[in-house]
């Protein structure tokens, strides 16, 4: 067995660290140490902090969005737009859209995308509640704002068909040249999508 150089609660805690996204066991290890250096600053607040959002933390019954409270913060917010509903794969996107701050609409998270090789089915994902939420009435627009991966956009296909005769626009993101981008730098299918997508000017 290899040496450790602490106790089995420090280890304990390496290994929880490791296994949250971006961290390998060195960057764990370096992390582990600054917790418990910074045991009164760091290490107390944030285990207070965790254990708070333990207790607390629920799933939202209406959009999927996680959050202290049920309905979320962002579906029981009044001065939301009611008839905007934006469709994203995961709570990340959820969260990207937000810090952007471009529309003041609700979100309906699927929990992935459809992906038959990998046994991700339409069941697996949120979809049927969505067609449900759109059924209930009150909705103007459903914006499909999936990844611009296979998986992404065959998600969105098969929502478009679902939703086809529930008498609401479904729009999608646009594909196209990154703010800052150049030309020259861009691949051809980004390049090519922002060719089929250009816009009057
Ligand atoms: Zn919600």
């Amino acid at each position: 067995m290899a040496r450790s150089a602490a106790g089995p609660e420090i280890e304990r805690l390496i290994q929880l660290l490791a296994r949250l996204p971006g961290l390998g066991p060195r960057s764990a290890r370096r992390a582990a140490l600054h917790l418990v250096k910074k045991k009164d600053e760091l290490l107390a607040p944030l285990s207070q902090a965790m254990a708070v959002a333990a207790e607390t933390v629920v799933v939202c019954s209406t959009c999927g969005n996680v959050d202290t409270r049920d309905p979320c913060t962002i579906c029981s917010d009044p001065r939301r737009d009611q008839s905007t509903i934006i469709v994203v794969e995961d709570v990340a996107d959820l969260w990207a859209l937000e810090r952007a701050g471009a529309i003041n609409a609700r979100y309906h998270v699927l929990g992935g995308a459809l992906s038959p090789l990998d046994g991700v089915g339409p069941d697996e994902l949120a979809i049927d509640k969505l067609v449900r939420r759109v059924a209930a009435g009150g909705i103007g627009e459903v914006i499909l704002a999936v990844n611009a991966t296979v998986e992404g956009q065959t998600t969105a296909h098969y929502i478009m068909d679902r939703l086809v005769g529930s008498g609401v626009k479904v729009t999608r993101l646009a594909h196209g040249v990154p703010i800052g981008g150049e030309l020259d730098y861009l691949d051809e299918g980004t390049l090519a999508a922002a060719l089929r997508s250009r816009a009057p000017f």
